[in-house]
């Protein structure tokens, strides 16, 4: 800790409340209390007989509703901070957990507001939708009633929501237990060690071969002892999601996703296979990497072998500088808001005992400021951390300008600030560098990046297609499941990756298969979105500043669909994703001219 660059930059959260015991904290729960109160008591009629209920009146709920939002995320944003920033700390304990009680029962008064909506006839709601005095509400108002005709009765939801603990969700916490117990027993310079998972699986980024490939050997092997269980478990989510897909009328299993996403699943499927035809890229890449590993081909275990040399210790000034610059050179604005973030000490960087581990960027509500955690460590990494949460920071603070309910965007483009800040970053840092092996290692570390969140999800989407086209038609065993899985990864991998046997376990361990199905999708969307948006930049130079910094500021506004439009994009042609591909290109091709 001694060394560490980052010492002594903590965040300073007096904009929000002066200290941990500020009475200012507890007036402010008793205030949003009592409004939540007289809010159910004068709306709740009005909502349940939706007949009469007018624009005017709709309009003053909402406003009202977003200044109890508004106060409750100033103490709960407050009181999670402070935890994070000191979880050992049972003050800041005890009032993590105050908040998040007092604040669950507030938005319970408040909770008959959205069920109401939601049982308005289509009719009258349409009515009140494209009122013009409810147009800054149209997108919150329009996108909760799109699980209107998916909802079961009261009493059906209430019966599903009880079964499912223990259904569903015992199969879920089954998967849990089983894998976050497993014990990998490895041979390591004469001594047997006992690694959990995550342990194991990040020794294929060392550099020693043979113990990449016992490594691998090892977790398949782990893997396929529990083999029959996990199958169970998989094979039995499945079909409980194809029978709750038939009682809430989803015409497949992948529709709930698209409708959560906002996402039209057209757009999907164009990108998808996108996606797959630009598999043969992925093997120019592994034949490149091959050569700089010297191997006639690459093994599964010898994807993420370092190669080239780590940039030296990365300090915390130098992080700032290429970060401010590389935004200042996109845009001045850019560079003076993430100015902004350590000025003004917005951001918690240093390592301490007691503080959360990771990093994430809350940014609480239009009327207050972000803030960044990280656990600043003198890696480039960490560069790259940073990048990527002041460019959450950056679209927290440009979305300002919306109201409370249109500040949030959907998952499929929550991350697209982010990873446009770490490509600007990148790509600057890139340019600095002139040691042949230093930008050999930077490049490979991208590309690799790019393909795990590209392709490698693509894969595991796919393979999600196969098993639930499969299980329509019967149960799926051991030796079903790792067929559809090789089958899926023999189109990524083709004849420049060889698979052991062995992998016939991959899908096994991935947790997004059993809590929340299709999700690897988004990651998909997400990336290569940012791709072909930083290809136009290219492109078009200065002018797609400005368009750019448009489409922060809407925040959740609107669909991701509409949001893009006014930038040329359209999610439905393949052109647009085919852009993301050649950005990609071009870092293959800038790799192949070091070599
Ligand atoms: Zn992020």
């Amino acid at each position: 800790m001694a060394n560490n660059s980052a010492a002594g930059i903590q965040w300073d959260l007096s904009d929000l409340f002066a200290a941990h015991d500020d009475s200012k904290i507890e007036s402010t729960l008793n205030d949003c209390r009592a409004s939540a109160e007289r809010f159910a008591e004068r709306y709740r009629p009005a909502l349940e007989h939706g007949q009469s209920l007018s624009a005017a009146t709709l309009k003053q709920a909402l406003e009202e509703l977003e200044k109890i939002y508004e106060a409750l995320g100033r103490v709960s944003s407050y009181a999670g901070l402070l935890y994070a920033a000191d979880t050992a700390k049972p003050e800041y304990q005890d009032l993590d957990q105050r908040v998040e009680q007092r604040s669950t029962e507030i938005r319970n008064l408040l909770l008959f507001f959205e069920l109401a909506w939601l049982k308005f006839d289509d009719e009258i709601a349409d009515k009140l939708i494209k009122d013009e005095q409810l147009r800054d509400y149209r997108h919150y108002l329009t996108s909760l009633r799109r699980y209107r005709r998916h909802t079961l009765s009261e009493l059906e939801e209430k019966l599903l929501n009880e079964r499912d603990n223990t259904g569903r969700n015992a199969f879920g916490r089954l998967f849990s237990e089983i894998t976050s117990s497993l014990v990998f027993k490895l041979e390591r310079d004469g001594k047997s060690e006992d690694l959990n998972l995550s342990q194991i699986l990040s020794l294929l980024h060392e550099p020693d071969r043979s113990l990449r490939q016992r490594a691998m050997e090892t977790v398949y092997r782990e893997l396929s002892q529990h083999g029959q269980v996990l199958t169970f478990i998989y094979d039995t989510l499945i079909q409980d999601n194809l029978t709750v897909d038939r009682l809430r009328s989803y015409s497949n299993p992948m529709a709930q996703r698209h409708l959560s996403n906002e996402i039209d699943g057209a757009a999907v499927k164009t990108m998808m296979e996108v996606s797959e035809k630009n598999y043969p890229l992925a093997h120019d890449y592994f034949r490149l990497k091959a050569k700089l590993l010297e191997l006639p081909q690459l093994a599964l275990y010898d994807q993420y072998a370092p190669v080239g040399k780590e940039v030296r210790p990365f300090p915390y000034e130098n992080a700032k500088l290429v970060v401010l610059n590389a935004f200042a050179a996109f845009d001045p604005k850019f560079g003076e808001l993430a100015g902004e973030f350590f000025a003004k000490n917005w951001i918690d960087a240093e390592i301490r005992k007691g503080k959360r581990g990771g990093a994430f960027c809350a940014s609480p509500s239009p009327q207050l400021h972000p803030y960044v955690l990280c656990n600043y460590d003198d890696n480039l990494r960490d560069v790259m951390t940073v990048a990527h949460e002041l460019g959450h920071g950056l679209h927290g603070c440009l979305s300002r300008k919306q109201n409370y309910f249109n500040y949030d965007t959907p998952l499929t483009t929550a991350e697209t600030a982010s990873v446009f800040a770490e490509m600007l970053v990148f790509d600057y840092l890139l340019e600095q560098q002139s040691d042949r092996d230093v930008r050999i290692a930077l490049l490979t570390g991208k590309i690799e990046d790019i393909f795990a969140t590209v392709f490698r999800q693509n894969v595991l989407t796919r393979f999600e297609e196969l098993a639930f086209a499969a299980r329509q038609e019967k149960r799926l065993t051991p030796d079903a499941m790792g067929k559809l899985w090789l089958e899926a990864n023999g189109k990524y991998y083709g004849d420049a990756v060889t698979m052991p046997d062995s992998y016939q376990w991959g899908w096994s361990y991935i947790p997004h298969f059993i809590h929340s199905r299709f999700y690897c999708y988004s990651y998909v969307f997400g990336q290569l979105l940012v791709l072909a948006l930083y290809r136009m930049y290219k492109d078009e130079g200065k002018t797609f500043v400005p368009k750019y910094v448009a489409l922060l500021e809407a925040g959740g506004s609107d669909t991701p669909d509409a949001l893009l439009k006014p930038l040329g994009v359209d999610i439905h042609h393949a052109e647009f994703w085919q852009k993301g591909f050649e950005e990609i290109r071009g870092l293959v091709g800038k790799l192949q001219g070091l070599i």
